[in-house]
Formats: structure tokens, sequence, C-alpha cells
């Protein structure tokens, strides 16, 4: 029964730390790499949390493998509202890139962001009419009700976006892994790893709640371009400790996944949108 890891090396262990008595506890030394198996459990949370900021892996693992985290499924759905939020807000990389590249130049709200492009992307026919379902002709003037049920509409459209992710991810990973790896992760430690990795937006508060119609195109954009690198950064890591991957195999997924995630909720809103007008 190796249901835990050691933080250092990842190997299987049985045990973290054995009892002598009601007050004598021994932490549990790995096999492989004679270090402690997970020096985090006499740590205090907030050095944890630390850690984890800091991507470091060995947290990461503790997290994971050798902690409960039975409330995953609330920080889940906590981060999806926040993303939520601030595409509903039109105040996100998503809406930057996508008032970009669909050349929406006024989309009526304070938060909407266009940037120049030096080079010009056209968008595919095909899409034209998603571009549209993203335009927002007059929106001061609709009333609350029509505000918050576009709310409930993105986020829909995100909690799909994410549903696909972590499918690609998941089914990528699998394919990869008769090739060159072997490590089973079950769909609870998914969804775990995945809460985990998504707290990375919580960097983005500082622009939605700070953030106000003075605040230059450039600022915003290089502040949600900073937040996503890290997220990437922080996934990347996460998913190579889940899956144990090589590198250049969890780069590859983890960027067909993104693509893929992003495409959808392109889709999806204007779709929801035109099936409960
Ligand atoms: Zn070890």
């Amino acid at each position: 029964m190796n249901s835990y890891k050691c933080v250092n090396c990842g190997v299987g262990a049985s045990a973290l730390y054995k009892t002598y008595g009601p007050s004598v506890l021994k932490l549990t030394k790995c096999d492989s790499c004679k270090g402690v198996i997970d020096k985090y459990i006499e740590y205090d949370p907030v050095i944890v949390m630390i850690d984890l900021v800091l991507m470091s892996k060995e947290a990461q693992r503790h997290i994971i493998y050798n902690t409960e985290f039975k409330s995953y499924w609330k920080l889940f759905i906590i981060l999806i509202m926040l993303e939520t939020y601030g595409v509903w807000r039109n105040d996100s990389l998503f809406n930057i890139a996508i008032n970009t590249v669909c050349n929406i130049k006024n989309n009526s709200t304070i938060n909407s962001t266009y940037i120049t492009l030096p080079i010009n992307i056209s968008v595919p026919e095909p899409w034209m009419s998603d571009c549209k379902g993203w335009a927002y002709e007059e929106k001061e003037s609709l009333d609350l009700f029509i505000w918050e049920k576009d709310f409930y509409i993105q986020f829909l459209s995100i909690f799909t976006g994410i549903i696909v992710f972590i499918t690609i991810v998941h089914l990528l990973m699998k394919l990869f892994k008769k090739f060159c790896f072997q490590n089973e992760v079950s769909l609870a430690r998914v969804l775990k790893s995945f809460s985990l990795a998504n707290m990375s937006l919580l960097f983005t508060l500082p622009m939605l709640v700070w953030g106000n119609s003075d605040t230059p195109p450039g600022t915003r954009l290089l502040h949600y371009l900073m937040v996503f690198l890290y997220s990437f950064i922080f996934f990347y890591n996460t998913f190579r400790v889940l899956y144990e991957s090589p590198k250049i195999v969890t780069a590859i997924v983890l960027t067909i996944s993104y693509c893929i995630k992003y495409l959808t909720t392109f889709h999806m809103t204007p779709f929801i949108r035109k099936i409960t007008r």
C-alpha cells in the first residue's frame, strides 16, 4: 500500500511517520533518496503556502499526495467564478485577445481593452459570426437582469472550456503514457492538481479590483500576460509532478490544451447567447 509519496524524489511510501507512544513521533525516511519523506507535515501551513507560490515541487507533492485536501472542489468552483468575473467584465487576457483579433474597438464597457497589432490578423470567415456574438452594442442600456444572465452564460461557457481542458490534458497524457512513462493517475487527483495550479488566477485580482478606465491598455496587457505566464509555468510544474511526464511532452500537451480551451470558450459564449435569447 504505497498511497503516499516522497516529496523529494516522488517514490511511493506506505507511511509518513511512526508513533512511539502518545507524544513521540518519528518522520519516516525514504528508501530511495534517504531524505525525510514529507518534511511539510511538521511545517506551518503558511510556509507550505509560500513554497507553493514559489512553485516548489516538494510542496506540490505534499498537497497532491500526502494530504487529504478535501475542499478542492470549493476552490475549483470559486476559481471558475473568478475567471468568469474577469471575462464577464471584459477584463482579461482572453478578452484583450478577442477584442484585438475580432477588431472590437468599443465594447461599451469601461474595461474593454483593444491593442493595435503591428501585423494584420484576419479571422477565418466562419468565425466572423462568433466575433459578432462577443461584441455588444449598448451594454449600459441593458437592464440588470440581462447583465446577471450574461454572468451565468459566461460561467457555463468557461466551465465547458475548463472541462475540455482537463479532458484533453488527461487523454493526451494517457496516450503518451503508453509510449514513454508509467504512472496511473486518478480523476480526483487530476481535479485536485488542477484546482491547486489554478490558484495562480488569484494574481489577476489586483487588476480586477484596482484597474479602472484610466489604466493604460499596455499596463493591463502586461499584467495579464505576466499572470498567464506564471499560470502556465505553475500548470507545467504541477502536471510534471502529477503525471511524471517528460518536459517537452508536458509543454506540448499544455499548449494544445490551452488553445482548445480558449477556442471552446470563444465559440461557446455566442452559441449559448443565441440559444437562450
Ligand atoms: Zn525519496
